[in-house]
């Protein structure tokens, strides 16, 4: 076929701990991340020139080689030259759904998708370590896109071990429309108002990452125990972003009193989620919030975890 329809589900982090600096100026990690039902939809086709070509419906994305999915294309033109002269150059079609700069990997799950579809599409039937490595040299939140579903990731948060899946839960999604966070930012601040507390030597930094695997919220997560996970959930970088955001503080103080299973920050933020146990809880909370806070840049989603990253369509 020479063209593909892919969904690209966005993530929140259920977990997110700053545990220390790694040497090649990134942070060691530990994360849980988990899919949900919002995604922006991918369509890849064939081009009979040699170009890369990138369209967006949204105003924020960019359209040149700037945009993660059009990286994504440039990386498999490069690691395949021999395929890309057979097949020629790629048209993508991003419509996106995903809010931007957001902290919910909308970037990486584009990226993500354009990697799976030009596999396809260029018949290279590339194996899942396979796809990981080319995931990795896109960014920290790509590889866990591909698969999806939720997962402990560790590293920079490319080192994958897959957790039960956890598809009965819903959330709302809480967003200033306003309100973009870099995530650069984010780390950069919380390194230069945390970093002293980093934990400097490897065995230690080990032995903090093997108890999150068989911590409380992995065992949460194994027992499907939706208010045990509520009360677990945990994000390092609210304290830098909360403090920065006074408007999102509140959001995520007015989500706190609405009876949700459990509240945080996804990411880098700005975008505040708040767990639910049914769809029914979870549209009533939205209403709830919406009229504490009736202000038309604060858009809402409900949507619900699932157990797959990037589908074809
Ligand atoms: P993460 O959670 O992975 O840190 P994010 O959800 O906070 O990412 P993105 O939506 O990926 O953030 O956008 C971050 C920036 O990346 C945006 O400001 C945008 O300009 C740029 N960008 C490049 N490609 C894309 C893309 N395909 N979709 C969205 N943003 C993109």
């Amino acid at each position: 076929m020479h063209s593909y329809s892919l969904t690209a589900p966005a993530k929140i982090n259920l977990y997110l701990e700053i545990l220390g600096d790694r040497s090649d100026g990134y942070h060691e990690l530990v994360m849980i991340l988990q899919s949900i039902e919002l995604a922006d939809q991918i369509d890849i086709r064939s081009l009979s020139t040699d170009d890369i070509r990138v369209s967006c419906n949204h105003p924020q994305v960019p359209q040149d080689e700037t945009n993660l999915a059009y990286k994504a294309a440039k990386l498999m033109t490069e690691r395949f030259p021999d395929v890309f002269a057979q097949f020629g150059g790629v048209e993508i079609t991003i419509n996106k759904q995903i809010p931007v700069a957001a902290g919910l990997a909308g970037g990486s799950t584009d990226a993500a998708a354009v990697l799976v579809g030009i596999d396809m599409m260029w018949q290279l039937g590339l194996t899942h370590p396979e796809l990981q490595e080319l995931a990795q040299q896109l960014g920290s939140d790509v590889p866990f896109c591909i698969a999806g579903g939720t997962a402990l990731a560790t590293g920079r948060g490319e080192q994958l071990s897959p957790l039960p899946d956890l598809d009965s839960l819903y959330v709302v999604l809480g967003k200033y429309r306003s309100i973009a966070v870099s995530t650069p930012w984010a780390y950069k601040s919380y390194r230069s108002e945390f970093g002293d507390s980093y934990i400097r030597k490897t065995e230690d930094l080990e032995s903090r990452a093997a108890q999150v695997h068989s911590g409380p919220m992995v065992k949460a997560i194994a027992n499907k125990d939706g208010s045990e996970i509520g009360q677990l959930l945990h994000n390092d970088l609210e304290k830098v972003v909360l403090p920065a955001y006074p408007q999102v503080s509140q959001l995520r103080d007015t989500f706190q009193n609405s009876g949700a299973l459990g509240v945080m920050m996804s990411g880098s933020g700005p975008t505040v989620f708040a767990l639910c146990e049914s769809q029914a809880q979870a549209q009533e909370i939205e209403q709830q919030i919406r009229s504490k806070i009736p202000d038309p840049d604060l858009d809402f989603w409900v949507t619900k975890f699932c157990s797959t990253g990037i589908r074809i369509i």
